[in-house]
């Protein structure tokens, strides 16, 4: 290895003492939740050299930021709704993110079916991906290609010969949305940055009638403090409104969110060979998209005004995309038995009167209330970067601070598993390290946890060489090294926060995390020092969250 990679101390082991830091310290700026617009803006602020303060009220990601489709796109469809400078903003963003994080953002290409009767004409659809190319700036070699019908059904075989009529490749890419932020927010810890979850905010603390700090509650510890903050900025998704309804600031605009499901099946049981963008029932699109063991199929977007900290989904939901899945791949046949795994996530949307969910603008804008909050609302996934140059630029003004002199520093800022990743040996290093262990036959396995960590795999699979060598079986050692790797180095609190968000187990390999939830309970409860009361709640709690995902409502 020619630069060994270094992991930063990010662990809820020392939680008092950065309780303590967070009591006794003037922030400049307090970030209000923990998903992908906190997380971003507080790599960039911290890169800017802002005393910056992230808190999380659950886990990191637990909002809408792991419940996304996963793909880092331009959003071909608002190409429709005339958003042609958001298509050239997170068009061009997706090879940004990708060069700073190859291993978490990968490429893929999008088959996109022209359908006999659907909403789609070949000619259209070819000129509209053009555009897209053009606005995105995307390379020679991964513009569109048009495809005819026989080259369509060769693609992806499965789909209906009667009513496909030709085709489109265009490129995308996939991501781990919930990995994407946790990788963001050790990036900025590294540059400095604070960031706690389990940390609620429950009220402001204000001097002459402006915001100058807040009431933060330990969710862990159930203890309450005060915190002094230059600005407070209110990042938190769904629930900004009633942050903004806190503070007396809920005026004018606001949010309209809505409901995005997705439904999982196993790969056998729906076996695409790649991504497809496809017709459904209603004239909207949806994806199917491989991935590991499984296929996931979504999203839906309806207009939701229910208790906002679990959406979860309802028959009409499954009814839905299922039927749009069957109505296209004719020899799929899928059932609602067939499900394995869901997710239901709100999109944090700004409300126009008189547009529909889908017609409403993707979007971010910066509320700055009287009383100094500072909320940002809308945007995608995609875009976060860029949310957070606006909002970080916005902040160093009214800082008094010089632009010129303090730009944004982002687009050239390597995620923590891409650090090294430049030099072609440290890859070929830590694949040896891999065989070594686990033989020459797990190369699938290996992509998995490549594209899960990075070049951070490295310190994992040190961790793993070294359990085997005191005798415990390969894989297992595998699993304890990932979750002690997740306790230091990545800041969970539950085993809950490693099977959803740091592996992604419940949604992509429900019946593993089912067979590894008692030795992770366990091994837990020994770094926490934790006793067998704690460790019978964690198993309750966490057999609830694998059996929520199941439960449909009518
Ligand atoms: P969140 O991720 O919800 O983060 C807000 C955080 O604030 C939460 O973790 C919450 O717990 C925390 N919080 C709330 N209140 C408090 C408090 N009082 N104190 C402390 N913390 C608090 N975009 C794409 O680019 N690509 C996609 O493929 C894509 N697919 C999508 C599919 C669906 C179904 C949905 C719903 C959205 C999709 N999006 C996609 C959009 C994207 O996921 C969202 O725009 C983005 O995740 C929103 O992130 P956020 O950080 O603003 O909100």
């Amino acid at each position: 290895m020619q630069k060994t990679p270094t992991a930063v101390n990010f662990s809820n082991l020392n939680r008092k003492s950065v309780m303590e830091k967070i009591e006794n310290e003037k922030w400049d700026v307090l970030i209000i939740g923990g998903g992908i617009t906190g997380a971003g803006t507080a790599l960039d602020m911290a890169s800017r050299g802002l005393k910056v303060l992230l808190v999380e009220k659950h886990d990191f990601a637990s909002g809408t930021s792991s419940r996304s489709t996963k793909l880092i796109h331009g959003g071909l469809r608002y190409l429709k709704q005339l958003e042609l400078k958001l298509v050239r903003e997170v068009g061009k963003e997706r090879a940004i993110v990708h060069k700073n994080a190859p291993y978490l953002v990968v490429p893929e290409k999008m088959l996109l079916p022209v359908l006999k009767k659907g909403q789609l004409g070949k000619w259209s659809t070819s000129a509209a991906l053009s555009v897209y190319d053009y606005l995105a700036d995307v390379q020679k070699q991964d513009k569109k290609q048009t495809l005819n019908k026989n080259e369509t059904l060769e693609s992806e075989p499965l789909m209906n010969p009667d009513i496909v009529k030709s085709g489109f490749l265009y490129s995308e890419y996939r991501t781990d949305d919930a990995r994407l932020v946790i990788d963001l927010l050790k990036a900025a810890v590294k540059h400095g940055a604070t960031a706690l979850n389990y940390l609620s905010v429950e009220g402001f603390v204000y001097h002459d009638n402006q915001i100058a700090g807040a009431v933060l509650q330990d969710k862990i510890n159930n203890e309450t403090i005060e915190i002094r903050a230059d600005f407070v900025i209110n990042a938190t998704g769904p629930w900004v409104d009633g942050l903004r309804k806190i503070d007396g600031s809920l005026k004018k605009k606001k949010l309209h969110l809505t409901r995005g499901v997705h439904i999982v099946v196993e790969r056998k049981k729906f076996p695409l060979r790649q991504a497809v963008y496809f017709d459904t029932l209603d004239n909207r699109m949806i994806f199917a998209i491989p991935r590991e063991r499984v296929t996931y199929i979504g999203t839906t977007d309806n207009t939701y005004t229910e208790n906002i900290e679990n959406p979860g989904i309802t028959k009409s939901d499954v009814k839905y995309l299922l039927e749009s899945v069957n109505r296209l791949f004719t020899q799929v046949h899928l059932k609602e038995t067939d499900i394995e795994s869901t997710w239901s996530g709100l999109r944090p949307l700004i409300h126009e009167d008189g547009k529909s969910p889908s017609e409403l603008s993707r979007k971010d804008e910066i509320f700055h209330a009287d009383s100094g909050l500072i909320s940002i609302a809308g945007g995608k996934l995609t875009g976060y970067r860029k949310m957070a140059e606006r909002l970080t630029d916005y902040i160093i003004e009214k800082k008094g601070l010089k632009l010129s002199e303090n730009k944004c520093k982002t687009q050239k800022i390597k995620l923590p598993g891409a650090d090294g990743l430049e030099d072609a040996e440290n890859l070929k290093t830590m694949q040896n390290l891999w065989k070594s262990l686990f033989g020459e036959n797990e190369q699938a396995v290996y992509d998995i946890y490549y594209h899960r960590y990075g070049l951070q795999l490295h310190v994992v699979l040190e961790k793993t060489a070294r359990q085997i060598k005191a005798g415990l079986q390969p894989f297992y050692a595998l699993l304890l090294s990932e979750l002690e790797y997740a306790v230091h180095h990545e800041m969970i609190a539950h085993p809950n926060d490693f099977f959803i968000r740091r592996t992604g187990s419940l949604y992509f390999d429900r019946p593993y995390m089912r067979d590894r939830i008692d030795p992770v309970v366990a091994r837990m409860a020994d770094y926490f020092n934790f006793g067998e009361e704690i460790q019978k709640r964690w198993k309750q709690e966490t057999m609830v969250a694998w059996k929520e995902v199941m439960e449909v409502k009518d």
